[in-house]
């Protein structure tokens, strides 16, 4: 780790390299000190965002080069709000820097020859990208000198929540909607955290638990401590223009369920841009919405700036978010990079797992298929240039999500003896192959 102990009085707490300097709101503008624990501006009600000096992260970019920087969420500290050193110590240097891996299979499959993949399903500690996030929300807490901290989830978020907190040593309390996948509670309890499931949908808990921190100066994951979180998805831009040899794709594809991932890859992109580091401008970002819950895609195909609010009514349950909170950043990041958005039926959505399992041998949940689904839709419709650099974002682990899935057939027990055995391979061998029932699904 990095830190600027050269500059550190005797005494004083280690200070990582992070240059931010404040927080501003995205639509008046006003600011506040890092130091505060505003999380929505008190004028106008909307979020804020962490401002840096970028001059000084520039500078102590060039005095650290990337080979002696941790693989980790830490790598660019420089542009990431933690600035006590233990605090990002204890939250752990797990999470980030997933794989980037060359889909070529399935590129060959879309008719993509340059497809690359970022495996978030992969992210530690919990498998999906939100140990990005909430990484950075456990990593301030700890800066605020608390020990407890609730979310709200629709399942990843809690299970991000549940696993960072224990490694810091505090205290989880994880509130989940009405529908979501069992395992991600399960997961949640046996990672140590309180877990309570109430009744409604995620937007209704959502407003309850904002409530609740007020009610009690609890802090929230992805609500007081929300302009850090956010933060924290940036640092999937950062890594994959550095794994293509700092040559920024044409194309990222990837889910939107709050917003928190598409809006920060936008602003990921641009201060790569602003220091200097790679060209980002012509990188275009699409979203991916499940049909059923799909009020961003919807108000960018309809160039609309403010989201229209949706009951959710879809399988893709990490994806159920009817008022995003950044829906309105999500469309700006979108248009202004001249990108798209498409949907993806809960069939479509896994058939989109079943083509990547069967071409790439990842196993994603719900929202990967979405990304998968709507790819493909995109392929379609001429998005992309065959040679193009696209990179689909896979945001979480299908282990978590096997529950779900429409089931497989699956042949009965047989004797464990040699003539049964081979007249059950010979039927094995005849039944169709999951990659032909998935191309059978997306392009009927
Ligand atoms: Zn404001």
């Amino acid at each position: 780790m990095s830190t600027q102990t050269a500059q550190t009085p005797p005494g004083a707490r280690q200070r990582t390299r992070s240059c931010a300097t404040g927080l501003v709101c995205h639509r008046c503008g006003n600011r506040y000190p890092l130091q505060d624990s505003v999380f929505a501006c008190p004028d106008c009600g909307k979020g804020l965002d962490v401002v840096y000096d970028y001059e000084l992260a520039a500078r102590y970019f060039e005095e650290v080069p990337s080979s002696e920087r941790p693989r980790n969420i830490w790598h660019f500290e420089e542009l990431l709000p933690i600035v006590d050193a233990s605090a990002q110590a204890r939250v752990g240097l797990h999470a980030g820097y997933t794989p980037l891996i060359k889909a070529d299979r399935l590129g060959a499959e879309l008719g993509l020859s340059n497809l690359y993949l970022k495996d978030d399903s992969t992210c530690r500690p919990s498998l999906s990208y939100k140990d990005r996030v909430v990484s950075m929300s456990v990593a301030r807490l700890l800066e605020r000198g608390k020990e407890e901290i609730g979310c709200v989830s629709t399942g990843n978020v809690g299970t991000a929540v549940a696993a960072l907190a224990a490694k810091a040593g505090v205290d989880a309390y994880v509130f989940y909607p009405n529908r979501l996948e069992d395992m991600k509670a399960r997961a949640c309890a046996a990672l140590g955290a309180k877990v309570c499931q109430v009744e409604g949908n995620y937007d209704e808990a959502n407003r309850r638990c904002r409530e609740l921190a007020e009610a009690t100066g609890m802090d929230f994951a992805n609500i007081t401590l929300r302009p850090f979180y956010a933060e924290g998805a940036k640092t999937a831009a950062f890594e994959i223009v550095e794994q293509l040899e700092w040559r920024a794709p044409d194309h990222i594809v990837t889910a939107a369920a709050g917003g928190t991932l598409s809006s920060r890859l936008h602003k990921g992109l641009g201060e790569l841009q602003l220091m200097g580091l790679s060209e980002t401008e012509q990188t275009r970002i699409h979203i991916a919405q499940p049909s059923g819950c799909n009020p961003i895609a919807t108000a960018i195909l309809a160039e609309e700036a403010e989201v229209h609010p949706v009951t959710p009514e879809t399988a893709a349950h990490s994806l159920a978010i009817g008022a995003p909170g950044d829906g309105y950043l999500v469309i700006d990041a979108v248009l202004k990079r001249g990108g798209t958005a498409g949907f993806a039926s809960d069939p479509e959505i896994f058939a989109g797992i079943d083509l990547l399992a069967s071409t790439e041998g990842i196993l994603t949940e719900p929202a990967g298929g979405t990304t998968v689904a709507v790819l493909e839709k995109l392929v379609a419709a001429g998005r992309f240039a065959p040679d193009d650099t696209v990179v689909a974002i896979i945001t979480g682990n299908g282990l978590k999500t096997l529950d779900d899935h429409p089931p497989k057939p699956w042949p009965a027990k047989i004797e464990c003896e040699l003539d049964a055995m081979l007249t059950a391979l010979n039927e094995l061998k005849s039944a169709g192959s999951l990659i032909d029932q998935a191309r059978a699904q997306l392009h009927p």
